[in-house]
């Protein structure tokens, strides 16, 4: 179109808009029907930051369509069971859940990619991933399987290895060690002899206080720390290994999704976009403090052993290979996955690495 046909066409839009008012009402009306969902979190509200992300989600939803499309969020137990919620989605008890992808792991080891994957993708790549490197399409051609529809909606960020009643030296001292670990690492953590409880957040300290476990790993220093774990296990490792950058999830039942106004999937879209880069804001603020607080609390902050780390990483890959061998949308998603993070990592090399290393130093150093 050239400059003076532009003109003339907005001229002519200019004119007619008083009409196009009167009738474009009833057309708007229609286009921004009212819809109320359920949204069931797999988190209690205490977890501000998780809990939160998806009441993030809500708002961007609610805001964006003067109210019309309402998404009301419940905290984990208040509809069901935090561990229920893709199945309450997928089922259509409620319309969508906000949950962990990798909860669901026994059902089907695949659901794990949608978190994160043991020595995974961090949070930056595990974004790269699913927004450019195919990965929404490819956990999507899952979750289709299961009747839902999956967004990421935030990312905690790398993990801390959790909280141990007594020190962790060797592999040796995982035998019979029984430890709340989430999602797929705890089918890892077998081949060394550990024994896996999958509880959901709100009862892990219970579990840890009354001794039915030995170690819990949760999130990071700031959620850890409102579960109050250093009063009972005072050992704090890092780093979770099989939480590099763990992913939320918004799942939508799949036909609610498909009877979504498209107007309706891109707002849902762009608010979870907009909940998954706040929620990693949001930690990368509160964790430098609850680390601190934590250490002045009695934390003792411990690294996993070389040997620790080396044993897990063959665990893993072993681990990957049984499953690609019998599971063929595992090993399409793993195969896709690792393409990317081979690149991903050599480009870290370069980029953050030798910046934040750097940086790191002059931190030890004093002299930030
Ligand atoms: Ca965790």
């Amino acid at each position: 179109m050239d400059r003076r046909s532009f003109i003339k066409k907005a001229g002519l839009a200019g004119a007619g808009t008083a009409a196009a008012t009167a009738l474009a009402a009833p057309a708007i009306a229609q286009s921004m029907p009212k819809v109320s969902w359920r949204c069931t979190s797999s988190f209690p509200k205490a977890l501000d930051t998780i809990f939160g992300a998806a009441e993030t989600m809500a708002n961007f939803v609610r805001d964006s369509t003067d109210g019309n499309f309402d998404i009301q969020v419940f905290a984990a137990g208040e509809l069901v069971g935090g561990l229920q919620a893709a199945d309450a989605a997928a089922a259509g008890t409620v319309e969508m859940c906000h949950t962990a992808s990798y909860y669901y792991w026994g059902k089907d080891p695949t659901y794990s990619f949608g978190t994160c994957i043991p020595f995974g993708l961090n949070a930056r790549q595990n974004n790269g991933w699913f927004y450019y490197g195919g990965g929404n399409e490819l956990m999507n051609e899952f979750y289709a399987t299961q009747g839902l529809y999956g967004m990421p909606c935030g990312n905690t960020g790398a993990q801390m290895g959790g909280w141990f009643r007594k020190e962790i030296n060797t592999v040796d001292d995982l035998k019979g060690l029984k430890m709340r670990v989430g999602g797929f690492a705890g089918k890892i953590m077998e081949k060394l002899g550990l024994v896996p409880q999958q509880i959901a957040g709100g009862d892990i300290y219970p579990s840890l206080e009354k001794g039915t476990i030995d170690a819990a790993e949760w999130v990071g220093p700031y959620d850890d720390e409102k579960l109050g774990f250093y009063k009972v296990a005072p050992y704090y490792y890092y780093p979770g290994w099989w939480e590099g950058g763990s992913a939320l999830h918004a799942m939508v039942n799949l036909g609610k999704w498909n009877e979504l106004p498209k107007s309706y999937q891109a707002v849902l879209a762009s608010a979870c976009e907009a909940a998954n880069c706040d929620m990693m804001a949001s930690y990368d603020h509160k964790n430098p403090a609850a680390i601190k607080r934590l250490v002045a609390g009695g934390a003792q902050l411990k690294p996993f052993s070389q040997e620790i780390l080396s044993a897990c990483y063959d665990a893993a890959i072993s681990t990957y290979e049984e499953i690609n061998a019998s599971n063929p949308m595992f090993k399409k998603i793993y195969d896709n996955q690792q393409a990317f993070k081979k690149d991903a990592y050599l480009w870290a090399q370069l980029s953050e690495y030798t910046y934040d290393t750097f940086m790191m130093i002059q931190q030890r150093n004093g002299k930030l």
